[in-house]
């Protein structure tokens, strides 16, 4: 008999969960450590211990609800993601994840099935990087360095004042680390956030795994000087520099690095007015890889294409790597298992690699990991538009249960990566 979870108790949760932050507009905004964000972690746990079922909170603030195997020395088999939205996001989002993971745990439990493994829905800490980005992950594999966390994606000084604020400290942070020889593997289902599913008219995504993706700061430095008194062959205008650079990313890596992507997705002019000839432009750039040997060409190409860009218009140039996320490749038996599971449901499966970062990239350093996507329609996401139909978030839900079960009995013995 195919086990299947509760439909309208998972519905109902998904309901009341996304009421916690929830905007007008029909999203929610619980960016890391808002009082929204609290709330929505308590109720999982209390969602959790209603259920019977036993809590943690560890030192980076991950919040689990674990169903214990019957030997306290078993292994754990994680399942789970994020409870943390970005300040416009959608109700899927990584909240969809933590209720399936949720779900099955009461679903093992409901059935009476005695499996080897402990199981722990987990829900990571900073997922969407409010502060630096898959915060929780990275602590809880030991990925996290006194390296990230000098130079975090939201700022140093909005990291401190958030540690305090919330009680913890950087050295909670560095001390979250799991030792990997107590996982057994990690499952997270999440969204697709792409229209790859809908379009293929497919109910659910196997993830081949995931894309690594490196952020620069890149500052083209000038001279600010008077826009009516100065030749045009006598300026070193910055703005110059960074439209050559936006048009030189695209053409490299269209024409040397099929398969990737590159974004400019911010330019700052500095003084910034109608008669002033720009001083300093400053971009932010993001390139992504499925290979991280092609990720660090592609780094270099796009470092030596802003120097081009700067000599051509007699620049100074500047180039600050902002965070490094390494590509992630998913585990061939939980793909399996994600594949078996969703044959026995009679679901259609397709692979697919994952263009965005996920709590996964960096579980799969450490235990064998995987993910499985439910279709996002119109492939919207991190909008309140965003929306996944019910059934395809059921469906997704009884492939991860089905492949936990699996999962549990053959990961038992099997061998850390
Ligand atoms: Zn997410």
């Amino acid at each position: 008999m195919v086990l299947r979870v509760d439909s309208d108790r998972m519905r109902a949760d998904f309901e009341a969960l996304a009421e916690i932050g929830g905007t007008p507009e029909g999203g929610v905004a619980r960016t890391t450590f808002s009082d929204a964000h609290f709330e929505a972690r308590a109720w999982f746990l209390e969602r959790g211990r209603a259920a019977g079922l036993a809590t943690r909170v560890d030192s980076a603030a991950n919040h689990s609800v674990v169903l214990p195997a019957r030997d306290p020395e078993a292994r754990t088999l994680m399942l789970g993601s994020h409870l943390d939205s970005v300040r416009r996001g959608g109700r899927y989002d990584g909240a969809l994840g933590v209720l399936c993971a949720l779900e099955v745990l009461r679903s093992v439990q409901d059935a009476g099935l005695e499996l080897p493994l402990a199981l722990e829905a987990v829900d990571f800490t900073d997922e969407e990087g409010t502060l630096i980005g898959t915060l929780g992950s990275w602590a809880l594999t030991g990925e996290l360095s006194a390296e990230i966390l000098a130079a975090p994606r939201g700022g140093r000084d909005l990291l401190l004042a958030e540690l305090e604020r919330v009680g913890l400290s950087e050295h909670d942070l560095l001390s979250a680390r799991r030792d990997p020889a107590s996982l057994a593997g990690f499952l997270e289902l999440h969204i697709e956030q792409g229209p790859v599913l809908e379009r293929a008219d497919t109910a659910i995504g196997i993830v081949t795994g995931i894309i690594g993706s490196s952020s620069f700061l890149i500052v083209f430095e000038g001279d600010a000087r008077h826009a009516g008194t100065t030749p045009m062959d006598a300026r070193r205008d910055a703005a110059l520099g960074a439209a050559a650079f936006v048009l030189g990313v695209r053409e490299t890596v269209t024409r040397d690095f099929p398969g990737c992507v590159a974004t400019v997705g911010d330019i700052a002019i500095e003084p910034g007015s109608f008669n002033v000839v720009p001083g300093r432009a400053r971009l932010r750039m993001e390139c992504r890889s499925l290979d991280a040997a092609e990720l660090d060409a592609l780094e270099h190409a796009l470092a030596v294409r802003a120097k081009v860009a700067a000599d051509q218009w007699g620049l100074e140039v500047d180039v600050q790597r902002a965070g490094r996320w390494d590509p992630a490749r998913t585990d061939e038996r939980v793909r399996a298992a994600f594949t078996d599971a969703a044959g026995a449901l009679g679901l259609s499966t397709m692979e697919l690699p994952s263009g965005a970062g996920h709590d996964a990239q960096a579980l799969a350093r450490v235990t064998p990991s995987g993910m499985v996507f439910v279709p996002s329609l119109g492939g919207v996401s991190h909008d309140p538009t965003e929306h996944t139909a019910w059934k395809d978030c059921v469906n997704g839900a009884n492939v991860l249960l089905g492949a936990t079960v699996v999962l549990a009995r053959s990961l038992q013995n099997g061998s850390i990566i």
